[in-house]
Parts: C-alpha cells; sequence; structure tokens
C-alpha cells in the first residue's frame, strides 16, 4: 500500500489528502489545531470571476467534491460586489465539520492537535517526520500544506504584531513548515514596496453588533456598501493587502460588509473607534481577528521553491499545495494545487510520470504562469488569483474565463483529463 503524509489542513491539505486517496493511497493528514480549514476558517468566498472557471474545471477533472460541499453549505449565490460578480458565499461558522465529514468517507485518517516538528531525511529522500508528541509517522510521499500565515514572530517582524486570529499560534504553537525542516530555502513574498510578507485583507465582525437594518440587509442580499467618510478612508494600507484583488478605490472608498456568517469586513484592519462613528456600527466587534482594530496575520513568510508538478526542487518524495507552493491567494487556489499535489505523489510513489495541468486549461495556466512570474523580484511583489488582479486579466485575454459548464467540460474532455482524480492508480 503507497503511504501518503500530509502536513497542514487548510483548504490545500484536505484537497490533497482527497485526491490522494481517491489515486487509492492510505492517507494521513496532520493539523496543529483542533480544526481544519486554516485559514478558510475565515474566508467564504469563492465562485468569483475565474474561480468560477477553476471549480468547474477541477469538477469535470473528478476533483470537485469539496466545490459540492461548499455550494451546498453556501450562505449566498451569485451576488455581485465591487469588482467582482457571480461569488458564493460559504458559511464559515458550519463548513468545517462538512469537510471532514467527506475526508472521513474517504479514510483519510485525520489528526488534530499534532504539530509536524522535525523530519527524518536520507539522501533526497524522506523517510519519516516527527511530530511534537514524539510521534515517528513513516511514508512513501510527503505533502507540504502548512500555509504561510503567521507565526506570532513573522506577524511582530512584518506586521502590526499578533492581532490574535484564527490560527491561534499561542494555543497549537506556530507555524512549522515541513520543507524549511528538509533543509530547502523557502521563498519571501514581498509588498508592493519591496518589504517581506503581505497583511490578509479582510476581518470578521461580530453579526450581532451591527444595527438590525444592517443586519437584515446583510441576510438578504449578502452584501452592505457603507460609504466612508474621507476622514476615515484607509487609502494607505491597500497596497499591503494580502488579497489585491480587493486592493482597488472602492474597497478604501467604502466599507464593504459580506455575510459568511459572521460579517465579513474586506479591510485588513480598521480602527475600532473609526468603525464606530460609521452609522449602524456604534456597537461593532471583532469575531476574528480579536485585535482587528490594530492588525491582521502576515503571510507568504516561507514559500517551497517547486516546479508544476509541485515537486518541492531538493527532495525526491516532498510535494506541496496551496499557500506554500506560490504566492497565491484564495480557497480555490489552494483545492486546485491541493489536487494536483496529492495526485502527483501517489503517481510518485508508483514511479509514473507526473500529471502536468496544460495550459490550454485555466488551472494548468495560472500554475505555470505563477512560478514564471515568482522567478521575477517584480513577480514576488504581486499575489496570484483567479479572481482578480494580473491573473484574471491574462484568463480574460486568453480567453480561458468561463461560466459556461459545457465549455469547460469540453476542454477538460479534450485534453482526456475527464475524470482523472476519479481514477484509482494503485
Ligand atoms: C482573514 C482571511 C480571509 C480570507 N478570505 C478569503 C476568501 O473569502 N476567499 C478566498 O478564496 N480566500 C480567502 N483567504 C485566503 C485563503 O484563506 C488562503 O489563501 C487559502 O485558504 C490558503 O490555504 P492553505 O491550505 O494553503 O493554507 P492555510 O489555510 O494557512 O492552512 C495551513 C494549515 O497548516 C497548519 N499547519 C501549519 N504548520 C503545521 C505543522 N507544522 N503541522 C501541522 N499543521 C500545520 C495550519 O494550522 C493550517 O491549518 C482569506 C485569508 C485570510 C487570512
Amino acid at each position: 500500500m503507497v503511504k501518503v503524509v500530509v502536513a497542514g489542513g487548510g483548504w490545500a491539505g484536505c484537497a490533497a489528502a482527497l485526491s490522494a486517496a481517491k489515486a487509492g493511497a492510505d492517507v494521513m493528514l496532520i493539523e496543529r489545531t483542533d480544526l481544519l480549514l486554516g485559514t478558510g476558517l475565515v474566508g467564504g468566498i469563492f465562485r468569483n470571476n475565474g474561480r468560477y472557471t477553476a471549480a468547474e474545471e477541477s469538477i469535470a477533472m473528478g476533483g470537485g467534491d469539496l466545490f459540492v460541499v461548499m455550494d451546498a453549505n453556501s450562505r449566498h449565490r451569485g451576488i455581485s460586489f465591487p469588482g467582482h460578480n457571480h461569488a458564493s458565499l460559504y458559511d464559515v461558522t458550519t463548513m468545517e465539520p462538512l469537510v471532514k465529514k467527506v475526508l472521513q468517507n474517504y479514510n483519510i485518517e485525520i489528526k488534530t492537535k499534532v504539530r509536524v516538528v522535525d523530519v527524518i531525511k536520507y539522501g533526497k529522500i524522506i523517510k519519516s517526520i516527527v511530530l511534537d508528541d514524539d510521534t515517528v509517522v513513516h511514508g512513501d510521499a510527503f505533502i507540504d500544506t502548512t500555509g504561510s500565515a503567521g507565526p506570532m514572530g513573522n506577524c511582530l517582524t512584518y506586521g502590526n504584531g499578533c492581532a490574535m486570529c484564527i490560527l491561534r499560534c499561542p494555543a497549537f504553537g506556530p507555524r512549522i513548515s515541513l520543507t524549511a525542516k528538509a533543509e530547502v530555502k523557502e521563498i519571501m513574498g514581498r509588498k508592493a514596496d519591496g518589504s517581506y510578507g503581505a497583511m490578509s485583507g479582510s476581518c470578521k465582525l461580530n453579526k450581532d453588533s451591527l444595527s438590525l437594518e444592517i443586519r437584515e440587509q446583510l441576510e438578504s442580499t449578502g452584501v452592505v456598501v457603507l460609504p466612508l467618510p474621507e476622514a476615515i478612508q484607509k487609502t494607505g494600507t491597500l497596497d499591503k493587502k494580502a488579497c489585491s484583488q480587493y486592493a482597488v478605490k472602492e474597497y478604501a472608498a467604502n466599507l464593504i460588509l459580506l455575510d459568511t456568517g459572521h460579517a465579513k469586513l474586506m479591510t485588513s484592519y480598521f480602527a475600532l473607534d473609526d468603525l464606530r462613528t460609521i452609522p449602524g456600527l456604534e456597537r461593532a466587534r471583532y469575531e476574528d481577528p480579536y485585535a482587528g482594530g490594530l492588525g491582521n496575520s502576515m503571510r507568504y513568510l516561507g514559500i517551497a521553491p517547486c516546479n508544476n508538478f509541485l515537486k518541492v526542487e531538493g527532495v525526491d518524495n516532498l510535494f506541496c499545495a496551496g499557500e506554500k507552493s506560490a504566492v497565491l491567494v484564495g480557497h480555490t487556489e489552494a483545492i486546485v494545487t491541493g489536487l494536483l499535489a496529492g495526485h502527483n505523489a501517489v503517481r510518485h510513489c508508483l514511479d509514473m510520470q507526473y500529471l502536468e495541468i496544460p495550459s490550454t486549461l485555466v488551472i494548468g495556466d495560472f500554475i505555470a504562469y505563477v512560478h514564471e512570474k515568482m522567478a521575477t523580484e517584480e513577480g514576488l511583489r504581486l499575489r496570484y488569483t483567479f479572481s482578480g488582479s494580473v491573473y484574471f486579466e491574462r484568463m480574460k485575454s486568453l480567453e480561458l474565463y468561463s461560466t459556461n459548464r459545457s465549455v469547460i467540460k469540453e476542454r477538460v474532455g479534450n485534453e482526456r483529463l475527464t475524470d482523472i482524480y476519479n481514477t484509482c492508480l494503485v
């Protein structure tokens, strides 16, 4: 039996575990906190702009399980807000147990509240990983999906300090990178001004702390846009944001709220005193990060150098996905890379040729383009997503953007990749 071990249970790790299990491997998924989904516990937006095409490609390729469960658990579907169309908002408060169930249905062994702290390597091969309870876990292939957010030292050095976010580093211990433990030199993403990292671009407000009128509008339409008086507009913070698809003027001139279960506030941080001067927000309180009046988590501080198969350079049996694999942003982006990494980890174990998704598909073009751009100084200062900024523009110019399911299915079929992730390889 082929054994694949996945470190990090965010969206990328969940997708990698899923595709490895579907390809026939015996899979263990290790997550340091008591919850799966990582930063996906506070996000919620998907299917917006080009993410729709990427989700449908994954479904046609047989990797749709996570999108199906996100769709089923959406509070709003097909909504628009500045710069974004046909978005869905999954309920961040109820998503995690549903995903866990999907993974358990594929017999994936999920270990929570344990951290990968070291590797045992022979030459260029990882034989085992060591957990913080001293357990040694053997595997044939490993996948690093430990993400790029935090830990506290990075938030202090490159941001405004620990803002007490969903990653809960003081309680569960800091993020530890499997790639770094395997002695591979990691890449650091940069802000537009060249300094390291990027600050997460949204916060969650407690819905009950908003006025009844705002709450009702939010729950019925999914979106509330509140124009901001000039004196409290935050134009200066836009360049620091991780999600450059929202670093446009509408997001500085307005307070944009989305209903993801909490009220998602589309700004990195916003001083509580200023927030409470806005009619309807006089009693507003942050839900995540708790210190959202001061700052937010820092990301992109530790990316694995890897190729388009998502194999980490310098280690024969280490793969990566999600924010670990590129300066990419998003649940969809984490899932599509996770699916590929999990599948290729199994191919590695069986000595099969790796799968590279062709650039005629948006997922293949995205992975190749981001890796190409990341080789340049300028490229490391950008973030990449199907939902906006440079990559969405590219998708449109290459005519890869589509919301037509039949067209997307046909493209996948033309590449003979229909149901590739549903194929048992073992
Ligand atoms: C506040 C916020 C809002 C966002 N909103 C959206 C949104 O609405 N839509 C969207 O598409 N994207 C959103 N994003 C971005 C998106 O969440 C991420 O890009 C994506 O989910 C990253 O997934 P990942 O699996 O690569 O990493 P992560 O989500 O960071 O997951 C990594 C996981 O690895 C675990 N881990 C780390 N080290 C170890 C270790 N040594 N051992 C075991 N486990 C370990 C961590 O605990 C974590 O669970 C948001 C991000 C943030 C921070």
